[in-house]
Formats: structure tokens, C-alpha cells, sequence
């Protein structure tokens, strides 16, 4: 029997969570669900967003964590 694993982030994540984040999409009202890290800081996207955005976002090497709210 396997056991389920579980994911906690780890102590540089929870940073990244913490630091700079907002709750807000930095493009529309909606509530923020990915933060996006580049070199030049943290942007945050609505899942919307997030979508129309992917491509160059990971072109452009970005980390993207869920947002907990
Ligand atoms: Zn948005």
C-alpha cells in the first residue's frame, strides 16, 4: 500500500508566497491564483490570465506558484 503524498512548500516557497504577492490579478479585478516570479519580481495572475499569458511566461524562464489564499 502506497501512502498519498503530501506537498508541503518548502521554506523558499513559502517566501515567494509571502513576499510581494498580492491578492489582486495585476491585470483585471479578479482574485489572483498564480504568482509568477521573473528576475525583475513577482507579478500575479487570475487563472484568465495566467492562461493567456503561459507561453511567454515560461518562455521567459518564470516560476509560477499557486496562490494560497
Ligand atoms: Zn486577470
Amino acid at each position: 500500500m502506497e501512502l498519498e503524498q503530501v506537498m508541503y512548500p518548502d521554506q523558499e516557497e513559502l517566501q515567494l508566497l509571502t513576499v510581494g504577492v498580492r491578492e489582486q490579478c495585476d491585470l483585471c479585478p479578479a482574485r489572483a491564483q498564480f504568482g509568477v516570479f521573473l528576475n525583475n519580481g513577482p507579478l500575479t495572475f487570475c487563472a484568465h490570465h495566467y492562461n493567456e499569458n503561459e507561453q511567454a511566461l515560461t518562455k521567459a524562464g518564470a516560476v509560477v506558484k499557486m496562490i494560497l489564499h
